[in-house]
């Protein structure tokens, strides 16, 4: 059988389904190809909605736990695994349910199986395991194209073992057991996420993080709100410490550590997590048939408007580089489509915010002052620490902070930088700040509700000019 359409949307993630559905608003023809049997991709299926399910579980648990202090005594919580994870999936069930029904509400055509280029305007698509009984391949031919296949975890040789007491990201995410003993290899997005819910939910966690610090990259005065409470919440966080060898042994996994930080180097874990990175799932069959380039590690190389060295292809997402991130494969991949659509359309954002939704959450976006420094740039940094926040005080988590990198000279905000209790959230303000150009004085000025954390934003600008209300710091004199 052969089709033919305006466009194919290979892959079904938030950059596959955020295209196809922009593409059939603008009047498109359009297909999208993927294996599961709704639209999700990724993000939906095994990444950011049953992680987030389970880090809400988390935080109920910890909260529940510290209610102590505030004269609330809960008895310790019965765990029933099997309802837990029935929820989660639920969860995952009606978001890429109702996925399902938005494309056919717009006229998208889901294409269930697998893709495989037959050249720059043709795909086959092989459905071995269709559940509908109709297992022929379709051929289809497109005017154009959008490969949206994402990531998968990244697995270097030294921590793959055959075994399954070692987990990547999906396998945790099933929610197997409780471990007794996990040890998390990374301390970066995925580790800190998903040890903090198996420390919640009883394990004892080791995090092994190979550079100086937790998350590198971010800044390390958000970092360390973080991870000061982990020290409570884990057994150890060893840094500059390496996985140099795993092996089954009887009831557990002998790990081998290397690092200075290391007492004993052959230690048991019950359970091992190895969140070491993702990398881009850029081997589609056939795309030797096409000008399609990928670079050194594999990403697919695009322009400004993400098109290939095939003209009629089209990639977005995970698939063409860092970061990896679902809002900014989504934002991708409508200006892919406008692009297509033959609209003026570049891929050029002044921010992409970075959340970690551990608790304390840890946010950023635009300019960091790690970035300023490595740069040369000549920026101010003011921060408003939340123990100066009558909200913060009032939700006992006075160890926040929120920061603003501003230009010196034009006052304009360049990034914002939060770690507390729902950052997740209030970065979407900084964002706002940063693509509208605003400066330290138009978030001053801006009123915010009181009481809530987003005070902490306008209370930072205040810091600026040396006038917050709630912290006593005097604008040191200009340098000259
Ligand atoms: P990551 O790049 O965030 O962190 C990996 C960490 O592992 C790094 O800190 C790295 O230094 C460390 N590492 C690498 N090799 C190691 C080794 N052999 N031993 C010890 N440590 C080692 O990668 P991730 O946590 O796997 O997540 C992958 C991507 O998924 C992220 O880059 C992110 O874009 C995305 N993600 C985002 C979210 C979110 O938005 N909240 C959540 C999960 C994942």
């Amino acid at each position: 059988m052969t089709n033919s359409t305006h466009l194919a949307v290979i892959g079904g993630g938030p950059g596959g389904y955020a295209a196809a559905f922009l593409a059939a608003d603008l009047g498109m023809q359009v297909t999208l190809i993927d294996e599961a049997a709704h639209p999700g991709g990724v993000c939906l299926y095994r990444g950011c909605m049953p992680s987030k399910a389970l880090l809400h579980v988390a935080k109920v648990l910890t909260e529940a736990r510290e209610a102590r202090a505030w004269g609330v005594e809960f008895a310790e919580p019965a765990l029933d695994l099997d309802r837990l994870r029935a929820w989660k999936d639920g969860v995952v069930g009606r978001l890429t349910g109702g996925l399902g029904q938005l494309s056919t509400q717009r006229g998208v055509t889901y294409l269930r199986g697998r893709a495989e280029l037959l050249g720059p305007t043709s795909v086959r698509v092989t459905r071995p395991d269709n559940p509908d009984g109709d297992d022929e391949p379709v051929d289809l031919t497109f005017t154009h194209g959008i490969l949206s296949t994402g990531s998968r975890p990244a697995l270097p040789a030294v921590l793959s073992l055959d075994s399954d007491r070692v987990w990547d990201s999906t396998r945790a995410l099933d929610l197997p057991t409780i471990p007794e003993s996990l040890l998390v290899v990374g301390g970066g997005y995925i580790g800190l996420e998903l040890g903090s819910v198996y420390a919640a939910l009883g394990s004892a966690v080791t995090v092994v993080e190979m550079t100086s610090g937790l998350l590198p990259g971010a800044d390390r005065d958000l970092v360390s709100v973080l991870a000061r409470r982990l020290e409570g919440l884990c057994q150890a966080v060893l840094l500059e410490t390496t996985v140099v060898g795993l092996a089954e042994d009887g009831d557990g996994v002998r790990v081998t550590l290397q690092g200075d930080a290391v007492a004993h180097s052959e230690q048991q874990f019950d359970r091992v997590l190895v969140a070491v990175g993702r990398v881009p799932n850029s081997e589609i069959p056939g795309l030797e048939r096409t000008a399609v380039q990928r670079d050194a590690r594999g990403f697919v190389m695009v322009d400004g408007q993400r098109r290939t060295a095939e003209p009629t292809l089209f990639a977005v997402g995970d698939l063409v580089g860092e970061p990896m991130l679902a809002h900014k494969a989504s934002h991708e991949a409508r200006t892919a489509v406008e692009a297509i659509a033959g609209h003026k359309a570049v891929f050029e954002p002044g921010a992409i915010p970075a959340v970690v939704f551990t608790d304390p959450e840890v946010a950023w976006c635009g300019l960091t002052e790690t970035q300023a420094k490595a740069e040369g740039r000549s920026v101010q940094v003011t921060r408003f620490p939340w123990a100066a926040s009558g909200r913060a005080m009032t939700l006992d988590r006075p160890s926040g902070v929120t920061k603003l990198i501003i230009d010196p000279e034009s006052e304009q905000i360049l990034g914002v930088g939060i770690a507390g209790s729902g950052a997740g959230e209030l970065i979407a303000e900084g964002v706002v700040a940063i693509e509208m150009g605003a400066t330290a004085a138009d978030l001053r000025l801006c009123i915010h509700p009181h009481p809530t954390l987003s005070e902490t934003l306008m209370e930072a600008a205040e810091v600026f000019f040396g006038q917050s209300t709630h912290v006593y710091r005097p604008k040191r004199a200009p340098r000259v």
